[in-house]
């Protein structure tokens, strides 16, 4: 065990909660500083794979997962246009056998909840909200936080897991703005019995089309429709949560698609419409810096294309808390959590924007290369499906 055991985590989104839980597993004291007042419902949709999984499990939180999640039957790949199958690979009982443990989809809002929920019932867990991080410091034995409203918390390490805007990366490696990446996304939620019954597939389907593609699947056990519609557009940059959009824009957007998407557009309500403009990064060089590290989008922000945001960020708080627990020095720990994790994000990150152009061909030639060799492998060996994902859904970094 390093010097001490004093840890500040800045930011309470889903990598800062894991983080604190997993460190609180292995001994530390934690105090988490996070901007917004209470834990609330914002967001919307999450993909939970099982590399994902296996480290809520660790985390104990196996039970409540299954609760609030929904096990999907397959992923599905359609064309936006006629909604035609190009291939429909299994998931539930096939996929769990495959990789070790369960493919979910939950509301981000609910796996916030039991993490927070989590938290709190630890005593080496203090929870801090309403309290902005201005910046970071870090004197050689201890780290500081200097917060908006004028304090400073001194602890023996810092974790900032404060997002793609992250101010405790920013202190460490200086100011560089994200990339925005050409991409809008659309999100909403619609209640599945405001639906014609059957009209969305209980499965992780990805519609493509031109210039955008459409991911839909089932949150809160099958109660509401989780829909991403994503378009080109650089003509909105905003990036937050909670900025609505407009409906009618949003429909103008998806006007050739196919009656499927038309119908659950057809039902959207205006309060639970977002338009969200997608930033990333490229992935960068360094983590860490004595007794500094980052985790989650902090990191590593990705375009959300391989569905592994969050994963990532609940494989970063498991590997950061075992290889601190394991390190010599809290520095030594951290380089080696880094050591661990940077190759993997990063490919994470690349493949997600490489699903940009693979998901937005409208164009017939496009269409015959990206989708024609998915077809035959749907139709001839569906195993060869799962080769892109093994080496993402078959880690276990819990063992
Ligand atoms: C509100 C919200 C909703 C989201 N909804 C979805 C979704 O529906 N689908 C999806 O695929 N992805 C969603 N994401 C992104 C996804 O959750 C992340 O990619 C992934 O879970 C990694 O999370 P993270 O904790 O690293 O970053 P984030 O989820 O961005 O969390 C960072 C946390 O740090 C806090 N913070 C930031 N700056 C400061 C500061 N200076 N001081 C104190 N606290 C700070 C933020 O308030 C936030 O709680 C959402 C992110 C947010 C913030």
């Amino acid at each position: 065990m390093p010097e001490t055991n004093h840890i500040l985590v800045a930011g309470g989104g889903i990598a800062g909660l894991s983080v604190a839980l997993a460190c609180a597993k292995h001994g530390y004291d934690i105090t988490l500083v996070e901007q917004a007042s209470e834990p609330g419902e914002v967001g919307a949709g999450l993909q939970i794979a099982a590399n994902g999984t296996k480290v809520l499990h660790a985390l104990g939180l196996g039970d409540a997962l299954d609760t609030i999640g929904f096990r999907p039957r397959a992923a599905t790949m359609r064309l936006g246009s006629s909604g035609r199958t190009v291939f429909s690979n299994p998931l539930g009982d096939v996929a769990t056998a495959r990789y070790g443990a369960p493919y979910y989809h939950v509301h981000r809002a609910d796996l916030h909840r039991i993490l927070h929920q989590a938290a709190l019932q630890q005593p080496n867990i203090k929870l801090r909200y309403g309290t902005r991080v201005e910046c970071s410091t870090d004197d050689g034995t201890h780290v500081h936080l200097h917060l908006d409203e004028g304090a400073v918390l001194a602890g023996n390490a810092l974790i900032g897991a404060d997002g793609i805007h992250s101010r405790v990366r920013e202190s460490l490696f200086g100011e560089e703005e994200a990339r925005f990446t050409g991409n809008v996304a659309w999100r909403l939620l619609v209640p599945t019995h405001e639906l014609p019954k059957d009209l969305i597939p209980p499965e992780a389907t990805v519609w493509t089309g031109p210039g955008g593609h459409v991911v839909t699947y089932y949150v809160r056990g099958g109660a509401l429709v989780n829909f991403v519609g994503v378009v080109e557009r650089d003509d909105w940059q905003v990036e937050s949560w909670l900025e609505t959009g407009d409906i009618a824009e949003m429909k103008n957007d998806f006007a050739p698609w196919c009656e499927t998407i038309q119908l659950l557009l057809g039902a959207a309500k205006q309060e639970t419409c977002f338009k969200w403009a997608l930033f990333d990064r490229d992935p960068l060089p360094q983590w860490s810096r004595g007794r500094v590290t980052l985790a989650g989008d902090a990191c590593h922000p990705m375009l959300p294309f391989m569905a592994q945001g969050a994963c990532m960020a609940l494989e970063d708080a498991w590997v950061l808390a075992r290889s601190l627990k394991e390190g010599e020095t809290i520095a030594a720990g951290f380089q080696t959590y880094e050591h661990k994790r940077k190759r993997r994000t990063a490919r994470v990150q690349r493949t997600a924007r490489a699903n940009a152009k693979r998901f937005h061909q409208g164009r017939l030639p496009g269409q015959l290369l990206n989708y024609g060799p998915l077809w035959l492998a749907g139709s001839t060996r569906p195993s060869l499906l799962n080769l892109p994902f093994d080496w993402i859904y078959g880690e276990d970094v819990t063992r």
